[in-house]
């Protein structure tokens, strides 16, 4: 069996953190593979080493000039010197940070900046373990045009990693053709924890961060929510409002080909088991709902026309005019001579006079009307298909809880109900349908 470990920026803020991990990766002889993030945040108002280095990088090629540039960067140097020190370590940063502030001289670009986090933590993470370093640059492929090389990328680094029983792989960047670095979106370290996993076709990728898995609805909205223990990856992906800031979305898709779960795991905690993300289960979930969020901000655009049903082509002009314009939609729920578009209210307020008249040129409908504020909440669960009802508990829940529903959307995979309701019912509908669900559970 072989495991990957990848862990996030807060469970390598510190010495102290650092021997968390050691442990936790000692503990099981199947961890062959650890994918470690820059340090993270040590207490609340502390700085991430990779906001650091962007700073650093401005600083470097703006205004800022060397000695301000050095100065930020041994403030760097500094959070990984106390990781050395605390651990005992018998290595030296000093050469890799004079090449570092060269490069930024030389405007090495910002994802070089940026990549150096990790860069230096797999270094100090390779020598605690006594593993092998493998520099991500050599085995994670992007190709010319930005896009991340899966296919180059699974050929070279599958091959690299038989040669290793054990190594440590930085997250979060990888190279160009040009040899460039190039780093994925914020978060990335994820993805690059799932590329891993997916080339040693390992039994599973674990991921660990400072919680204890996903939670079935958001803590600031419920007290102490209850966990999630196991989910797949088709209803995590319908709650994607809720999985931000535990798992980068992009991370899913390498392991997800090649059927590997994620665990998701508390380096804090290591007893807890997590969340479980998988492709399918015949596990039950413990309530009717695996999961309920949402987010406020979404606008929606109620279009009439006398005989719509009737007419081909209709919903793709209305389609076109937000195509054209360059926004995406969330919902589209629709009537005999209605569709209403739900778009997100900040991309659209910009552009809503143009859209309105694309709308009436290409469509020629007989009323547009928006309406603002509104909030969008997806009840998930892949229970519900076997389970009657469950509609009529959240309407009810919500009608007692005075919440008034503007929009329903049930998928035909039965697996998501999606409501709109007003800005400012949106907690108290979270509450409700938690409350009935999770708490009262019927
Ligand atoms: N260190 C990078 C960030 O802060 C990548 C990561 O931690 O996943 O976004």
């Amino acid at each position: 069996m072989s495991k990957v470990v990848k862990f996030g920026g807060s469970s390598l803020a510190s010495a102290e953190q650092f021997v968390k991990v050691g442990n936790i990766i000692k503990a099981d002889r199947d961890r062959r593979y650890v994918v470690p993030s820059a340090p993270g945040k040590r207490f609340p108002k502390d700085k991430k080493v990779t906001d650091m280095l962007y700073s650093c990088y401005a600083t470097a090629t703006g205004k800022g000039g060397r000695e301000k540039m050095i100065a930020e960067l041994n403030d760097i140097k500094a959070r990984y010197t106390e990781i050395i020190t605390g651990l005992k370590l018998n290595v030296s940063l000093e050469d890799d940070f004079k090449k570092i502030a060269e490069d930024f001289l030389n405007k090495s670009g910002r994802d070089y900046a940026a990549s150096r986090g990790e860069y230096l933590n797999g270094k100090l993470m390779a020598a605690y373990l006594g593993w092998d370093f493998i520099d991500s640059a050599e085995v994670i492929k992007f190709k010319e045009n930005g896009e991340f090389d899966s296919d180059k990328t699974n050929e070279i680094l599958s091959k690299r990693l038989k040669e290793s029983v054990h190594a440590v792989i930085p997250g979060f960047y990888g190279s160009l053709p040009d040899g460039k670095i190039k780093t994925f979106s914020r978060g990335g370290s994820d993805i690059t924890g799932s590329i891993v996993a997916r080339a040693c076709k390992a039994d599973v990728y674990e991921n660990w961060t400072d919680v204890s898995g996903f939670l079935i609805a958001d803590p600031r909205i419920i007290d102490n929510p209850a966990g999630i223990e196991t989910i797949t990856y088709k209803e995590l992906r319908e709650l994607s409002y809720m999985g931000a800031g535990v798992l980068h979305e992009d991370a899913i898709f390498p392991v997800r080909s090649e059927g590997i779960p994620i665990n998701i795991r508390n380096t804090n905690s290591p007893e807890d088991n997590g969340t479980w993300i998988v492709e399918s289960t015949c596990q039950k979930s413990k309530y009717t709902i695996t999961g309920v969020a949402g987010k406020k901000g979404f606008c929606s655009i109620n279009i009439e026309k006398d005989m719509m049903n009737s007419e081909i082509g209709f919903g793709r002009k209305v389609l076109q005019a937000f195509e054209d314009n360059g926004i995406s939609f969330e919902h589209m729920p629709s009537g005999i001579d209605t569709m209403t578009i739900f778009v997100h209210q900040d991309e659209f307020m910009d552009k809503e006079q143009q859209v309105v008249a694309a709308i009436h040129r290409l469509a020629d409908p007989d009323t547009i009307e928006i309406e603002a504020d509104l909030a969008l909440i997806a009840v998930v669960g892949r229970g519900m298909k076997s389970t009657r009802g469950t509609a009529g508990r959240i309407f009810s829940a919500l009608a007692h809880a005075n919440v008034n529903v503007k929009m329903i959307d049930q998928g035909s995979s039965e697996l998501n109900i999606i409501i709109g309701v007003a800005n400012e019912d949106f907690e108290t509908a979270i509450r409700a349908i938690y409350d009935i669900f999770v708490t009262a559970r019927i």
